[in-house]
C-alpha cells in the first residue's frame, strides 16, 4: 500500500503530520513517501507541482494531501500559483469524482450555526464532478466584444460544457454510492436556463433507469442551496457538476459545525485517489498549532476505505474520532463552553491513544 504524502503549505504540514501519526498507529504495512507541493514546492523548485511530486503521486495507490496556498503567492502568474498543483493532480490522475460526506456528529450539534433540530443526525454525501464544466471548458479568455450589450469593449468569457460519457460516469458513481446508503439521489442542475444542465438532467435520468432500486429526483441549484440550510436531512446523495458542487459542498460544510471536520476524496476510474480536508491552508492560523486535524484524519480513513481496501481500519479511525469528541476534547474551531480546548498535536495524540486502546483490546 503506497501512499504519497503531500503536506503542502500553511496548516497543511501540521494536520498531515497528525494523520500520518494516526496511520502509523494502525500498524499496517504502508509505504509512505513525502514530497513538496504548492507554495513550498514553488519556493524549492520553482513550480507548485514538480515532476518528481507528480510521478510520486502517479505511482502511489493514494495521495494524502494537506492544503496549498498563501496570500503571498497571489501575484504570481496563474500557472505558478500553489492552487494549480491541485488542478494538475486532478487532471493528471484523472480524478473525476469528488466525495464530500457532511456528517453532523452528535457532540458537535452546538457548533453549527444552524438550529440543532435541523442538523442533528445529518449524514449526506455530496458527489461533485471534478474534471469538466466551466472550470476546464475551452475556449476561455479575454477579448474585444463584437456583439452583446457593449460591442468594442473588453470582455472575459468561459465555456460550460459536459460530454455524455462525463455525465454518465459520475451518475453511475452517485447511484452506486446511494445503493450503499439510503438509496436516494438528488441531481442538482440549472436545466431551466442552461443547455449544458438540461443535457446533464437527461443523461442522469437515462442512467437512473439502470438503478430501479434508487429514487432519483432533480433540483435546481438555487433551490438546492436553500434546501441545504432549510431541510438538509431530506438529502441522501447529491450529485452535481463541478461549479455547483464547489459551492454547495462548502455550504454543506457549515452544517457540520466546522470546515475543520470535513474530509474529502477524489477518485479516478481505478479507485486511485487523492484525500484531503475540504478546507485550505488557513494562513491566518498557520504555525500556531491550533488547526483542527480531524478533517485530514477522517480523509485518511476514507483513503483506507476507497483506495486501500481496508474498511476495518477506516472504521477504527472513525470510531476513535467519535470517542475523542465524546471525551470532550475540542480544537478552537469546534470549542464550546464546557469542553476542553486542545491544540493540533494533542488532538492527534488523543486519536492515536483511542486507536491504540481498540488494538490492545483486540
Ligand atoms: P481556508 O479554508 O484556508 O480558511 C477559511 C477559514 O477557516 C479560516 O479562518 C481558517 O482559519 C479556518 N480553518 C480552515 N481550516 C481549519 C482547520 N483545520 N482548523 C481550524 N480552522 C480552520 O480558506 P481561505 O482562507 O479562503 O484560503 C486560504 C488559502 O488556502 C488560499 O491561498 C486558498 O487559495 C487556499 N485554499 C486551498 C485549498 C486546497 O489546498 N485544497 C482549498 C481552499 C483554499
Amino acid at each position: 500500500m503506497k501512499i504519497a504524502v503531500l503536506p503542502g503549505d500553511g496548516i497543511g504540514t501540521e494536520i498531515v503530520a497528525e494523520a500520518v501519526k494516526v496511520l502509523h498507529a494502525l500498524e499496517l504495512p504502508f509505504e509512505m513517501e513525502t514530497a513538496l507541493v504548492g507554495g513550498a514546492a514553488y519556493e524549492a523548485h520553482g513550480h507548485p507541482l514538480p515532476d518528481a511530486t507528480l510521478q510520486l503521486a502517479k505511482d502511489a495507490d493514494a495521495v494524502l494531501f494537506g492544503a496549498v496556498g498563501d496570500w503571498k503567492y497571489d501575484t504570481l502568474d496563474r500557472p505558478l500559483r500553489p492552487e494549480q498543483a491541485i488542478l494538475g493532480l486532478r487532471k493528471n490522475l484523472g480524478l473525476f469524482a469528488n466525495f464530500r460526506p457532511a456528517i453532523c456528529y452528535p457532540e458537535l450539534v452546538g457548533a453549527s450555526s444552524l438550529k440543532p433540530e435541523i442538523i442533528s443526525g445529518l449524514d449526506i454525501l455530496i458527489i461533485r464532478e471534478l474534471t469538466g464544466d466551466i472550470y476546464f471548458g475551452q475556449p476561455r479568455g479575454r477579448r474585444t466584444a463584437t456583439d452583446g450589450h457593449f460591442p468594442g469593449s473588453e470582455e472575459a468569457f468561459d465555456t460550460m460544457r459536459y460530454s455524455h460519457p462525463e455525465i454518465e460516469r459520475i451518475a453511475h458513481v452517485a447511484f452506486q454510492a446511494a445503493r450503499k446508503r439510503n438509496k436516494k439521489v438528488t441531481s442538482v442542475d440549472k436545466a431551466n436556463v442552461l443547455e449544458t444542465f438540461q443535457f446533464w438532467k437527461d443523461v442522469v435520468t437515462e442512467v437512473g433507469q439502470q438503478y430501479p432500486d434508487v429514487t432519483l429526483d432533480h433540483m435546481y441549484v438555487d433551490n438546492a442551496a436553500m434546501q441545504l440550510v432549510k431541510a438538509p436531512k431530506k438529502f441522501d446523495v447529491v450529485v452535481t457538476g463541478n461549479m455547483f458542487g464547489d459551492i454547495l459542498s462548502d455550504e454543506a460544510s457549515m452544517l457540520t459545525g466546522s470546515i475543520g471536520m470535513l474530509p474529502s476524496a477524489s477518485l479516478n476510474t481505478k479507485n486511485q485517489g487523492l484525500y484531503e480536508p475540504s478546507h485550505g491552508s488557513a494562513p491566518d492560523i498557520a504555525g500556531q498549532g491550533i488547526a483542527n486535524p480531524l478533517a485530514t484524519i477522517l480523509s485518511a480513513a476514507m483513503m483506507l476505505r476507497f483506495s486501500l481496501n481496508q474498511p476495518e481500519a477506516a472504521s477504527r479511525i472513525e470510531t476513535a474520532v467519535q470517542s475523542v469528541l465524546a471525551s470532550g476534547l475540542r480544537t478552537v474551531d469546534i470549542w464550546s463552553e464546557g469542553t476542553t480546548k486542545v491544540g493540533t498535536r494533542q488532538m492527534g495524540d488523543a486519536v492515536v491513544a483511542a486507536i491504540t486502546k481498540t488494538i490492545t483490546k483486540g
